[in-house]
């Protein structure tokens, strides 16, 4: 995956170019590139610091001028529907008024993004809560990588309502240093070559570790400072950044320097996917984006999502036509009406319990678990109790009601009862593929195993579903092919035995 994406990934800056996103510029008139966390050298093509945004506006300003295209808003697909072993249908509800919609498909895309609402602090939207992955393990589809949930270094924690909302490593990239209390650049002793522009894992362990000794910030974060950089430089590279902290934090983050701590930003695991073509083990189910696994193994490095999603987005959605289009129409047809209503009996099931358990509650109550049993630094213990609690919940939420309002129309308590059920799956295979994997290695940090151990470098813990519930299962990659396991050494051969550790 690491070789398509990054030899597919220049024709799809130029094709969105092409399509209308206007990437930034260096004085002759080229794509300008900017250095990133742990980048080896500056390759980001970034739009200002709005480059996300950018990409969606593009692109969904192409799909709705495009013959065929049929959007449908603020709907919800609750479960996948097979026939015959593939992929055939998705039952949803439309959020507005609760009704429902029954698709037939031959071929099903998941781009349904990360899980993060399952921590309490997170950069991610209200609608991370990790539905593709559940949707697709409960289709019968293979998870990987699940330990692998990456904490950026850098989320606002002031004022206590935008805890969590990102910092972009841009700041860093444009020479914004990092200092605790007593005003130490304090990444000098946990990575001095690559400073701030270490990977992610690294500096927000570093910061982790700085506020656990007592050196940390007033509202128990450090300092990211870019005072020294021009007044107008700030606001022309990091416009975003300039009016973020102005407006929810009263900082000026040309004359002072911003809060910071980590905050949990991106699932590396997902839904297990073939590289060439985004396919899961489900037949006729495809996925791509934050929601698959593979493409950035155990840390991924800034920048490397949106491309990501340009790349294994067309390769994924070629592949689910492709499925479609091989589907004959008979087969598509034939979706198990007793399935279906069962499927909508679970739906409706919480609007019957109006003196349920409260889904707010139980949301609050796995974030909380989340936080503190698979946090920066993981150990045995707190990963055992974590699955006990995360258990409990799960027994729990099978019985929760909407919060007190039985109506369909946008009925937010109905809607988060059914979140609850995504992000029990994403915490249940997290700290089940956490607990299985006794070492550290990129984001998953073990204080009982500090060390990489180097048996499981190939090594990838699967998760699937069954009649016993959830099981984790280690599975060796085969070996790499020789002209890329060279090209892996020789970039390792940058680094001491010490560092690589
Ligand atoms: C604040 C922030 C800044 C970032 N900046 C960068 C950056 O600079 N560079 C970079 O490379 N990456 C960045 N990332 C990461 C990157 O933006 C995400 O990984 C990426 O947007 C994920 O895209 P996606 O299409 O997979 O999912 P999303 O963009 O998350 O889209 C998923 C969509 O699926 C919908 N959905 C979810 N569940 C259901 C359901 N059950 N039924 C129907 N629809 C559903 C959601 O509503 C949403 O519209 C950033 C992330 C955040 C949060």
């Amino acid at each position: 995956m690491a070789e398509i994406h990054a030899k597919e990934s220049p024709e799809r800056v130029l094709e969105l170019e092409r399509w209308g996103a206007v990437f930034d510029r260096t004085w002759q008139g080229r794509i300008h590139q900017r250095p990133f966390g742990a980048h080896t050298y500056p390759r980001l093509a970034h739009i200002g610091d709005r480059t996300g945004l950018e990409l969606l506006r593009t692109l969904q300003d192409r799909a709705v001028h495009t013959n065929r295209v049929d959007v449908q808003m603020e709907v919800t697909v609750f479960k996948l529907l097979k026939s015959g072993g593939r992929l055939a249908g998705a039952l949803a509800y439309r959020r507005l008024d609760g009704s429902l919609i029954l698709y037939r498909c031959g071929g099903l895309l998941l781009a349904s993004g990360g899980a993060g609402k399952m921590y309490r602090v997170t950069s991610n939207s209200w609608e991370s809560t990790g539905d593709g992955t559940a949707l697709a393990y409960d289709a019968g589809a293979q998870l990987r990588d699940m330990e692998m949930v990456q904490f950026h270094p850098t989320g606002m924690v002031w004022p206590a309502g935008v805890r969590g909302i990102l910092v972009t490593e841009g700041v860093r990239g444009e020479g914004g240093v990092l200092r605790n209390m007593d005003g130490d650049r304090f990444m000098e002793r946990y990575d001095h070559e690559r400073m701030e522009l270490s990977s992610r894992d690294i500096v927000a362990r570093a910061i982790n570790s700085e506020v656990g000794a007592g050196r940390g910030s007033p509202h128990g974060g450090v300092f990211l400072d870019i005072t020294h950089r021009k007044p107008e430089f700030i606001k022309r590279k990091l416009p975003s950044m300039y009016e973020q902290f102005l407006k929810l934090a009263k900082v000026d983050i040309t004359k002072q320097p911003m809060e910071v701590a980590p905050t949990i930003h991106y699932a590396m695991g997902g839904v297990r996917v073939d590289a060439e073509t985004g396919a899961t083990t489900v037949p006729g189910l495809y996925a791509a984006g934050e929601v698959a696994a593979g493409l950035h193994g155990a840390n991924r490095l800034g920048g490397n999502s949106l491309s990501d999603l340009l790349v294994f987005g067309k390769r994924a959605g070629e592949g689910a036509a492709a499925a479609a289009l091989s589907t004959s129409r008979s087969a598509n047809a034939t979706l198990d009406q007793g399935e279906v209503d069962d499927a909508v009996a679970v739906l409706m099931a919480p609007l019957d319990r109006p003196a349920g358990e409260n889904p707010y509650q139980l949301q609050v109550e796995i974030q909380e678990t989340m936080s503190k049993y698979a946090p920066i630094v993981r150990d045995g213990p707190g990963l055992e109790t974590g699955l006990e609690k995360i258990l409990e919940l799960g027994a729990r939420a099978k019985v929760c009601g909407t919060g007190g309002s039985p109506s369909l129309a946008f009925n937010p308590g109905w809607h988060t009862a059914h979140d609850l059920h995504s992000m029990l799956v994403n915490a249940e295979a997290l700290l089940r593929s956490a607990q299985e994997r006794k070492e550290s290695r990129g984001a998953h940090a073990r204080s009982d195993f500090p060390k990489t151990d180097t048996e499981l470098d190939d090594m990838n813990f699967i998760v699937e579903k069954s009649p016993e519930g959830m099981v984790v299962r280690a599975q060796r990659r085969p070996p790499l092919p020789d002209y890329l396991a060279e090209a892996v050494q020789h970039s390792y051969a940058r680094y001491t035995p010490e560092e690589r550790e």
